[in-house]
């Protein structure tokens, strides 16, 4: 059954010699993997929208009870021109789609990665999309850190320090040296703002400067507790950690 599905990019494998795997999210289906046949061929006419986090419009022969189907051509919806000519949003794009791969959600999650996709197009600041964006992940893989008191006493006062370990703010009573992180206040404001925050927040979010180590702060209770495996990780953070000494 030939059927034409909107669909996010989210990962191209070589297989054999000019075909290519695909994994895209799409708006009706969830995940699909797709074989595309010819794609690495110079002249395919259907490369160009089969590359990572493009937003396209596909003509998908869905075999039922197959987990393997096949692409029968490819239309750019959306590029993304915009995130592919900066190194850092195009590092932080591949991670938003690994991360969408590699998360298996039950829930929808085309609007979030369109969204985030969209804000990083256009943001001044990337870190903001990408903290926003780890915190929704961490949110919806149950991970969120507590940050409404202390998480030892529950103590309202005196909030002082991060535990990755206990998950959440740690007052100076209880705080551990070596063990827990301490922190400015506005450091930790930052942290609780990105724990409660959705994608109808990006407006107040985008204003606010977040930072590299705003993102370390939240991806370090993903690393810690998701039990998923980034690969992208370590591209991202070295293209971080360049962006930052560049400043
Ligand atoms: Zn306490």
């Amino acid at each position: 059954m030939i059927e034409q599905i909107d669909a996010i990019i989210l990962d191209s494998k070589d297989y054999k010699e000019k075909d290519a795997l695909l994994s895209v999210l799409s708006l009706k289906y969830g995940i699909l993997h797709l074989v595309a046949r010819g794609i690495r061929k110079i002249n395919s006419k259907n490369a160009s929208a089969c590359l990572p986090f493009t937003y396209a419009k596909l003509m998908v022969d869905l075999k039922e009870q197959r987990s393997l189907h096949t692409l029968q051509s490819a239309v750019i919806l959306k590029s993304y021109r915009k995130i592919r000519e900066d190194l850092l949003k195009q590092s932080i794009a591949s991670y938003f789609c690994e991360m969408i791969e590699k998360s298996n959600f039950d829930e929808d999650v085309f609007s979030i990665l369109l969204e985030a996709l969209s804000c990083l197009q256009d943001t001044k600041n990337p870190f903001s999309v990408l903290c926003l964006f780890q915190s929704i992940m961490n949110r919806m893989h149950g991970i969120e850190p507590f940050v409404d008191g202390c998480v030892r006493c529950g103590g309202l006062h005196n909030i002082y320090a991060l535990s990755y370990r206990d998950g959440g703010f740690v007052c100076s009573s209880c705080y551990r040296q070596g063990i827990d992180s301490v922190q400015d206040k506005e450091r930790l404001k930052k942290f609780r703002i990105l724990c409660k925050a959705k994608w109808e927040h990006y407006e107040i979010i985008k204003e606010i400067p977040f930072d590299y180590d705003d993102f370390l702060h939240v991806y370090t209770y993903f690393e810690e507790y998701a039990g998923i495996g980034m690969k992208s990780i370590r591209f991202l953070k070295t293209i971080c950690e360049m962006e930052v000494k560049a400043k």
